[in-house]
């Protein structure tokens, strides 16, 4: 069996993975708050949580894979004030939150599957896991680790655990009420937190549940996950992953819980936290609204295997800038290999199950081998990926060969490198005029009547107002040729 290394964030350190019940391995993944669009800063962390799943399984484990969609009880503050995101966006996209949550759960499963990511085993919603949820704050009360703030919630008492805060190691005396951390009245300790919210006399929330302490109540963020992790996995699990931002308060919170809930530790074997894709040197975010969705990246002529190796080309922990230019680079030389193998393809009479099963020669096996290593030490793709082009491109290896070990690999890659088309990899980089959306069809408008009228200032300035909208008009004699540039400007959703 493959023997793995994973980095822990509880311990800092890489190390050897030993699930807790052998082969099984219970795997939870934080999933998306459906309020919107899933863009590419959820896939790149979604394409890894997938790549591990794969590993686990190529590895000989049997995987429990359950992800949850949030879909009530976020707060746009990530603290405990402010409104729900659900009830936010449903104002936004004048859709009752009930009917949001559906349509951005499906618009998230869509992204999955073009990604090519393994459907989970379980997909757990958190408006219907509200009695799990209520159950582990009745024990949480029954033991005394809360307290009620009238009129807003029942809080969990962060003081009654001397551990709180091992995850992030937060130094609890040096803390102050700033963006993540809210000093809210009534709160004994600054990172208390709400185990259960109320509605506020004006609210009228659309997302409603009677409880033990309000007819009209809600659960906090961070419940869902520790109520459906331990009824999924149990109250001890081996893996659990999420985006470097919920280490300091969605998951030390999720600790907290449920240690306290239950009385074992730890809760979780092993933590594994993605690092951010970037833009322009910032998170990718909904809230700052510098996304893309991956209908964008498809619309501007990318194929959604590029991006996916374009993630892989990059350590899961190390932040990943964002650029069309290298998503090009990337899809090029996709084109080249799936152009190979397809080549390959036609120098053997062999079915590509015989081609997996055939032996290999002693380079081959080197190869294969010094691959499975470069993933299973913290799936280090980026030096698996190196391997992949070097192996494609050796003269010692044969062309079934090369064959057989891009099977291999492509099991926990999940590339489809032998379901893709040249074809599909074709970069489109002028753009066809009848899809250019239409405020940019109105700025070339403009920029051509400003050049007839020879006010070239503002036809150069609405150059550079359509760069900023990722499109780089070039003029030449046979007229202007529109292309599509990096930028980290959406143009505007789609899919909605
Ligand atoms: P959310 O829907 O905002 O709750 O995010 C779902 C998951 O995606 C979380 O684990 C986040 O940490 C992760 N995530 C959000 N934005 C990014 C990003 N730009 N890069 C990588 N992961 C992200
Ligand atoms: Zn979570």
């Amino acid at each position: 069996m493959l023997k793995l290394k994973l980095y822990n964030t509880m311990s800092r350190q890489v190390e050897d993975f030993q699930p807790i019940h052998p082969p099984q391995v219970g795997f939870y993944a934080c999933g998306p708050t459906v309020y919107d669009y899933t863009h590419i800063g959820h896939l790149r962390k979604y394409v890894m949580d997938d790549v591990l799943v794969r590993l686990l399984k190529v590895a000989g484990y049997q995987v429990k894979f359950v992800r949850n969609i949030t879909d009530v009880g976020h707060l746009v503050s990530d603290g405990d004030e402010g409104e729900d995101k659900l009830e936010k966006g449903s104002r936004r996209y004048k859709l009752s939150a009930w009917d949001l949550a559906k349509k951005f759960e499906n618009y998230f499963n869509h992204a999955m599957a073009e990604m090519n990511n393994l459907a989970p085993d379980v997909s757990c919603r958190a408006t219907e896991h509200i009695n799990q949820q209520l159950t582990m704050v009745k024990t949480l009360e029954k033991k005394g680790y809360t307290y009620v703030i009238l009129g807003d919630g029942v809080y969990f008492d962060t003081s009654r655990l001397p551990d709180y805060g091992k995850l992030a190691r937060l130094r609890l005396d040096k803390l102050k009420a700033g963006a993540r951390i809210t000093k809210l009245a009534g709160k004994k300790n600054l990172t208390d937190f709400a185990l259960w919210k109320f509605e506020k006399p004006n609210q009228k929330r659309q997302m409603v549940w009677s409880s033990p302490w309000s007819a009209r109540s809600f659960p906090g963020w961070h419940i869902e996950c520790s109520a459906m992790s331990s009824h999924y996995l149990g109250e001890q699990f081996d893996i659990h992953t999420g985006g470097i931002d919920h280490i300091a308060v969605h998951h030390t919170n999720e600790i907290a819980q449920a240690e306290a809930a239950f009385g074992k530790k730890p809760f979780v074997k092993y933590w594994v936290h993605h690092n951010f894709l970037q833009i322009e040197g910032k998170k990718m975010s909904k809230s700052l609204h510098n996304f893309y969705t991956i209908d964008e990246i498809e619309m501007k002529g990318y194929q959604p295997m590029a991006l996916r190796l374009l993630f892989l080309t990059t350590h899961y922990r190390s932040e990943l800038d964002f650029y069309f230019e290298n998503l090009a680079g990337v899809q090029k030389a996709l084109k080249r290999l799936i152009t190979d193998i397809q080549a390959w393809q036609k120098t053997t009479s062999l079915t590509l199950d015989e081609i997996a099963r055939q032996s290999l020669g002693d380079e081959a096996k080197k190869m294969k081998e010094q691959f499975w290593q470069k993933m299973a030490d913290d799936l280090n793709t980026p030096e698996a990926i190196a391997m992949m082009w070097r192996m494609a491109k050796s003269e010692e290896l044969k062309p079934a060969e090369k064959l057989a070990l891009l099977l291999d690999f492509d099991q926990v890659l999940g590339l489809r490198l032998f379901e893709l088309t040249p074809e599909e990899l074709e970069l489109k980089s002028a753009v066809d005029a009848n899809s250019l959306p239409a405020k940019v069809k109105g700025l070339l408008k403009k920029r051509r009547q400003a050049r007839e009228e020879k006010n070239w200032q503002e036809a150069d300035r609405l150059r550079d107002e359509l760069r900023k909208l990722g499109y780089l008009v070039e003029d030449r004699p046979e007229g202007e040729k529109v292309k599509l540039v990096g930028t980290c400007l959406p143009v505007g959703r789609v899919g909605s």
